[in-house]
């Protein structure tokens, strides 16, 4: 084992005045044993931590450093927007020019709110569609992660999924109520539940490929069959494009998939790195938005300017280098069947579900579709392939429920150096 005295005496400050050392849950390592590592600097492919360790990055904050770490075009526009004053609580030029990148970006998209986290996206977003079909419940996939609000930790995926507790203490029943669950790619038992609620359900909500019970893929015609239902029981069709926003496709999964949702939840890449969310969708359910309309949410720093700054030129310049794209989805590929072949070859039982620059390897011999074979992985081996691969410089989530993103800063050496550390960490398990 590395000696890691910086991080461990950092996590054991932290023990004392922060829950479990942690600013966010799925930062502990609980779910693959061992101390959380404490990172000091980042830069490209790789992060460097408290005790100069490098590793390369798998996770890229969970998605917003698509291009890697510190890249010249997000930092040089916080620092312009910094030497302006970094908060107004007035309206600005970046923010309407944000909203009209973002309505061009994203297909079904036409009208935007701007907030400061997924969770606040998602949280607004059911809001809005009780508020514009009069009606009380919503129904979400099992394993689907929406942020922490009340309405979503029910059956919620990775952080509440790795730790055992998928309904929170301190979410009322009432609340518990109106959240109703099906299955991930099965539309018999979301039929099921539209007849049994019939003219009660405001909104289905998913993440279009999923990403929080590690990358799950939507099978043939699920999105489209969803969406044919949803217009055919007047419900509003929401995709929480948190994750798969702005990587999957400039305009996200639903470019990739051709289906438009009524709604559309955005953040991480958003914030090209700060703390952003958004919210959009038809003119026509945006307008109930306060002050156009009766629905109210608000944000004393919504829109920040420096959150907008960073944002904006992490899209455009997505937006002006599509070959980022083709270069990401490709590594994904290559990564993705590199480690199949390995565990093959180690005599491994493993699946890879990958999609574009997404991607999860399963510790299981069954193809994983939903929660329920999501959850017949190994976590155990999981917890002993990721230990493993830290201690030769690979830095993966540490959960088996969750997704690797990768960045556009990972190459051919990366690549090179990725592939021979899981290669021995396989060996290590067989
Ligand atoms: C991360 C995530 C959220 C929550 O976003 P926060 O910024 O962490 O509040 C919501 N939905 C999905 C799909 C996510 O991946």
């Amino acid at each position: 084992m590395l000696k890691k005295e910086n991080s461990s005496a950092l996590f054991n400050r932290a023990k004392n005045f922060i829950p479990g050392g942690v600013n966010s849950p799925v930062r502990a390592f609980r779910a693959v044993g061992g101390n959380p590592i404490f990172m000091h600097h980042a830069k490209g492919a790789y992060l460097y931590d408290e005790d100069n360790y490098s590793y390369i990055d798998l996770i890229n904050s969970w998605g917003p450093m698509i291009l890697g770490h510190a890249h010249p075009v997000v930092e040089e526009a916080v620092k312009q927007a910094l030497s302006g004053s970094p908060s107004f609580g007035a309206p600005t030029r970046r923010e309407v020019e944000m909203a009209e990148l973002i309505c061009s970006l994203v297909p079904s998209i036409e009208q935007v709110r701007m907030v400061n986290s997924g969770t606040e996206a998602t949280m607004a977003a059911i809001r809005v569609a009780r508020g514009f079909t009069g009606r009380d419940k919503i129904i979400k996939m099992e394993g689907c992660y929406h942020g922490h609000a009340d309405s979503f930790l029910i059956a919620a995926g990775s952080g509440a999924l790795t730790f055992g507790v998928p309904d929170s203490p301190g979410v009322t029943k009432g609340v518990a109520n109106d959240t109703l669950t099906a299955p991930f790619n099965n539309i018999e038992a979301i039929e099921k539940l539209l007849i049994e609620n019939k003219n009660q359900v405001a909104a289905i909500i998913l993440e279009p490929v999923v990403g929080n019970m590690g990358c799950v893929i939507p099978e043939e015609n699920y999105l489209q069959r969803l969406r044919n239902l949803c217009n055919q029981h007047e419900v509003v069709l929401i995709f929480d494009e948190v994750m798969t926003g702005f990587r999957l496709a400039l305009g996200g999964a639903q470019e990739l998939y051709g289906v438009k949702p009524d709604m559309t939840t955005l953040g991480k890449i958003v914030g090209g790195g700060l703390p952003v969310g958004a919210y959009g969708g038809k003119k026509e359910i945006m307008s109930c938005v306060s002050p156009a309309g009766p629905v109210y949410q608000a944000g004393t720093l919504s829109g920040n300017p420096l959150a907008m700054a960073a944002g904006m030129a992490l899209l455009t310049h997505l937006k002006n280098n599509p070959q980022v794209y083709a270069n990401i989805n490709e590594t994904g590929k290559t990564l993705a069947a590199g480690l199949l072949q390995q565990a093959a070859h180690h005599y491994i039982p493993a699946q890879v579900n990958q999609v574009g620059s997404m991607f999860t390897l399963f510790f299981t011999k069954e193809k994983v579709s939903d929660y329920e074979t999501a959850k017949k992985s190994d976590t155990a081996l999981f917890g002993k392939y990721f230990n493993a691969m830290l201690e030769q410089g690979v830095y993966l989530a540490p959960s088996q429920f969750e997704a690797m993103f990768i960045s556009n800063s990972i190459g051919k050496e990366e690549i090179d150096k990725i592939l021979i550390a899981s290669d021995l960490a396989f060996k290590s398990l067989s």
